[in-house]
C-alpha cells in the first residue's frame, strides 16, 4: 500500500508540474546526485527530416511491426507464444533461447519510445493488450521467467528458479524493468511498471535471502540498470539497496571466470575481459549505479576498463568483442589460469576483420555504457565514442529496409573464406538468437533521447541532426530550439533559438574529436569561443527568440591508421568522413577486380559526391586508387611476388553501415596504402 502510494506520489510529481523536469529521459537522472549531465524527456525531441527523420519512421513504420509480425508468429519466433502458454492463454511447450523473454521486452520497449513521440494510438492499445499477457505470466510472487513458469504451471515440480546460471532469468527480468520505466514515461501508465515492480521486489527479497546465488545468476546482468532505473522511477530506497548490492556481491561467485567478469570484484578490475555483450551490460550498470550513489572506487574501475577499450581493443565501428573464440588472460605466464571465452574481449591489440565477432548486443552496450559516463563527467570523449559506435556499429546491424539483421559484425567481408563461420556472414530476417535486431530497434527508436543533455549552465548538444527540441531548463523555464542540418553528410549545423526570451544560459555545443577547424557563428558574427575538437564550446550569453547559431564541423576525407600493434591492419588505412566510416564494396569496383587487390596512395584525394538514388540517399567518396591483379591462389600459403605494374582504377566508397544491401559481394573497411 505504501508503495503504491509512493508511485502515485511520484507520478503526480511528473505529471502535474512537479519539482523535478526531464524524469522522463531514456535514463532518468533528474535528480542522481552524481551526474553533471542530466537526460531531457524522450518527447522532447522530434527528429524533423533527414537522416535521423528518416531512420525513425522506418523504425516506427517498418522496423517495429515488422518485428512484432516475427515475435508473434510461433511459426517464425515463439517469444509471444511463451507469454501466452505462462499466462495460461495458450497450450504447448517453451521454445527458444532462455533470454527470449528480454528479447520480446526489448521489442516492447522500442515500441514505447515509438509512442513517445508519434502518439500512435494502435500502439498504446498492443502495448496494453500486450501487457496484460505479461501480467498473466507473472507468478504471485513477483517472479516472471516463462521457460520456469510454463514448466511449473504444467505442475512438473523438479522445476525450480534459478537452477543454472544460463537460465537468463535477471536478464529477462532486468530488460521488463528499463521497458516499464521507458513505458511509464512515454504513455504515462503504470500497467507494466506494477509487474516490474513487483519483479524487483521479488528480486530484492531474493538477494537478501540468497545473495551468492543471485550472484551467481547475473548473466547478461541488464537488471543493473533495470533496478537503478526501477529506484528513479519509483524512488523506492530497497531498490538502490539492491543496486548497490548486486555490484558488491559479484565478489561471492565461487567459480567465477574472465568470460563473465566475475573472475575478481569488480572493484579489482582495470581491464576489459570476456563475453563483450554481459561486459558492456556490466559496466553501463555499474556506471547506473555510480550516478545514485557516487561510489569512488567503481568510477576509478570503470575509467581505467574505458580506457583499455578505447585505446586497446575498440573497433574503428565504434564495435567490441572481437573473438568468437578464445582465451583469457591471453598468453599470461600463469598457464593454469587460462579459461576459455568467447563472443570476448580478446587481448590487447587483437582486432581481426574477417572474424570479427562484434556481437551487436556488445556494440549496443557500449552505447548504453558511454551515455551513462557523459552523464557523469560531461566529457565530449564519451559522446564521441557513442556516436561513432551509433552510426558505424548499430546501423550497420540492419538492413536499409529495417528488415534483416546481423548478428555478429566485420569489418571485411570476403567470398572464399575456407571455413564456416557459427554466424551468418550477410543479414538475416530472423536469427536464432534473437538478442540483437530488437536491441538495435530500440537504440533507434531512442536514439533522439541522446541528442540532448541538460545541466545548471544551459544546454547541451551532444548529436546533430535536424531535430526540434521542447523542454526545460534546470530553473523550470522553457527552452526551444530548432536545429537544421544535413549532417552526417555535411558538417554545417544552424540552431534557431524559439524560447526564452532574454534569459541567460549557456549552450555547449560538442565539437567532435575529428573536427579540426571548426567554427562558430551567433547571429551572423564569427565568435570567439573555443571550438577545439574533442571538447563543447561553450556559448554563454542571454539569448533571445530568434537568435541563431551556425556551426561548421569540416568533414574532409580522413585516412586514418591503426596503432602498429593492430597486425590485422599493418599498412592499411579506413577512410573516415564526419562521423561515418567507409567500406569499399566489390561491387563498386571494375570488372575483374578484387577487393584484396586494391591500394589506395597516401596522398589520395577522395571526393564527395550525395548520390540520392544509391542506399537510401548517401554521400559516396571517390577517388583514383590502383590495383595489383593477383592469379588466385590455389590453396598454398605463400608464394613469391612478381613484379607488376599497378593498373589505375576508379573506387567508389559507401558508409559501412550501409554495407551489404546490393547483394552478397566482398567488402572491406581497411585497404593498403602505399
Ligand atoms: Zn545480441
Amino acid at each position: 500500500m505504501f508503495k503504491l502510494l509512493f508511485m502515485l506520489l511520484a507520478f503526480c510529481l511528473i505529471y502535474c508540474g512537479g519539482a523535478y523536469a526531464a524524469e522522463r529521459g531514456v535514463t532518468n537522472t533528474s535528480r542522481s546526485p552524481h551526474v553533471k549531465l542530466r537526460s531531457v524527456d524522450i518527447r522532447d525531441v522530434v527528429w524533423t527530416r533527414g537522416f535521423w527523420a528518416d531512420l525513425f519512421n522506418v523504425c516506427h513504420r517498418v522496423m517495429i511491426p515488422n518485428m512484432w509480425r516475427l515475435l508473434r508468429d510461433p511459426k517464425i519466433s515463439h517469444s509471444y507464444a511463451n507469454f501466452l502458454i505462462a499466462a495460461g492463454l495458450g497450450e504447448g511447450e517453451h521454445h527458444g533461447p532462455r533470454w527470449h523473454d528480454g528479447d520480446f521486452y526489448k521489442w516492447l520497449e522500442s515500441a514505447a519510445y515509438a509512442y513517445a513521440v508519434t502518439k500512435d494510438e494502435k500502439l498504446d492499445e498492443l502495448m496494453d493488450e500486450i501487457i496484460e499477457v505479461i501480467g498473466k505470466a507473472q507468478r504471485g510472487d513477483g517472479y516472471i521467467h516463462t521457460p520456469v513458469i510454463i514448466k511449473q504451471r504444467q505442475a512438473r515440480s523438479e522445476t525450480r528458479e534459478f537452477k543454472s546460471r544460463l537460465d537468463f532469468e535477471t536478464y529477462n527480468m532486468g530488460h521488463l524493468m528499463t521497458t516499464a520505466c521507458v513505458h511509464h514515461r512515454a504513455t504515462g501508465k503504470t500497467n507494466l511498471l506494477e509487474i516490474a515492480g513487483r519483479a524487483a521486489d521479488y528480486l530484492y527479497k531474493f538477494y537478501k535471502e540468497s545473495p551468492d546465488k543471485l550472484a551467481n545468476n547475473a548473466i547478461c546482468p541488464s537488471h543493473y540498470m533495470g533496478v537503478v532505473e526501477m529506484y528513479r522511477t519509483t524512488r523506492e530506497p530497497k531498490y538502490l539497496e539492491l543496486a548497490k548490492g548486486l555490484i558488491d556481491i559479484r565478489g561471492l561467485v565461487e567459480t567465477g571466470n574472465d568470460h563473465n567478469q566475475d573472475r575478481l570484484p569488480f572493484r579489482e578490475q582495470t581491464e576489459a575481459v570476456g563475453h563483450a555483450v554481459r561486459a558492456n551490460y556490466l559496466y553501463a550498470g555499474v556506471a547506473d549505479v555510480y550516478a545514485e550513489t557516487g561510489d569512488k572506487s567503481l568510477l576509478d574501475a570503470l575509467e581505467s576498463i574505458w580506457e583499455n577499450v578505447t585505446l586497446q581493443k575498440m573497433y574503428i565501428t565504434g564495435a567490441t568483442g572481437a573473438l568468437y573464440d578464445g582465451a583469457s588472460p591471453a598468453g599470461s605466464k600463469r598457464h593454469r589460469e587460462i579459461q576459455l571465452v568467447h563472443q570476448a574481449y580478446g587481448r590487447e591489440y587483437q582486432l581481426p576483420n574477417i572474424t570479427a565477432y562484434n556481437e551487436t548486443c556488445a556494440t549496443i552496450g557500449n552505447v548504453m555504457w558511454n551515455w551513462r559516463m557523459l552523464g557523469i563527467t560531461g566529457q565530449a570523449s564519451f559522446a564521441d565514442i557513442l556516436e561513432l559506435a551509433l552510426y558505424n556499429g548499430v546501423l550497420s546491424t540492419i538492413s536499409l529496409d529495417g528488415k534483416e539483421f546481423f548478428y555478429s559484425n566485420a569489418l571485411r567481408r570476403v567470398s572464399d573464406l575456407p571455413l564456416e563461420l557459427r554466424w551468418s556472414r550477410t543479414r538475416e530476417p530472423y536469427i536464432s538468437c534473437f538478442c540483437c535486431p530488437p536491441n538495435t530497434v530500440r537504440a533507434i527508436a531512442g536514439a533522439s533521447g541522446y541528442a540532448y543533455s541538460i545541466s545548471d549552465e544551459g544546454i547541451w548538444v551532444n548529436l546533430y541532426g535536424s531535430n526540434e527540441l521542447d523542454t526545460r531548463l534546470a530553473d523550470g523555464s522553457r527552452i526551444s530550439l530548432a536545429q537544421e542540418t544535413n549532417y552526417p553528410w555535411d558538417g554545417k549545423i544552424e540552431i534557431l533559438v524559439k524560447a526564452p526570451e532574454n534569459k541567460k544560459f549557456a549552450i555547449m555545443l560538442r565539437i567532435p574529436g575529428w573536427a579540426a577547424g571548426a567554427s562558430l557563428k551567433v547571429n551572423g558574427h564569427s565568435s570567439t569561443t573555443d571550438t577545439q575538437p574533442g571538447k563543447y564550446a561553450v556559448i554563454d550569453r542571454e539569448w533571445s527568440a530568434r537568435d541563431t547559431i551556425q556551426l561548421d564541423l569540416p568533414m574532409p576525407a580522413r585516412l586514418t591508421q591503426a596503432n602498429p600493434l593492430v597486425e590485422e591492419v599493418r599498412n592499411q588505412a579506413a577512410i573516415i568522413r564526419g562521423p561515418l566510416v567507409y567500406c569499399l564494396e566489390s561491387v563498386d569496383l571494375p570488372e575483374g577486380i578484387e577487393i584484396m587487390e586494391v591500394m589506395i596512395p597516401r596522398d589520395i584525394r577522395l571526393h564527395p559526391r550525395h548520390n540520392s538514388d544509391l542506399l537510401g540517399g548517401v554521400t559516396v567518396l571517390e577517388g583514383k586508387a590502383e590495383a595489383f591483379q593477383s592469379d588466385s591462389w590455389s590453396g598454398e600459403l605463400y608464394r613469391e611476388i612478381e613484379p607488376q605494374e599497378p593498373q589505375q582504377i576508379n573506387i567508389k566508397l559507401i558508409p559501412y553501415y550501409a554495407w551489404d544491401n546490393r547483394g552478397e559481394c566482398d567488402m572491406t573497411v581497411w585497404i593498403p596504402v602505399r
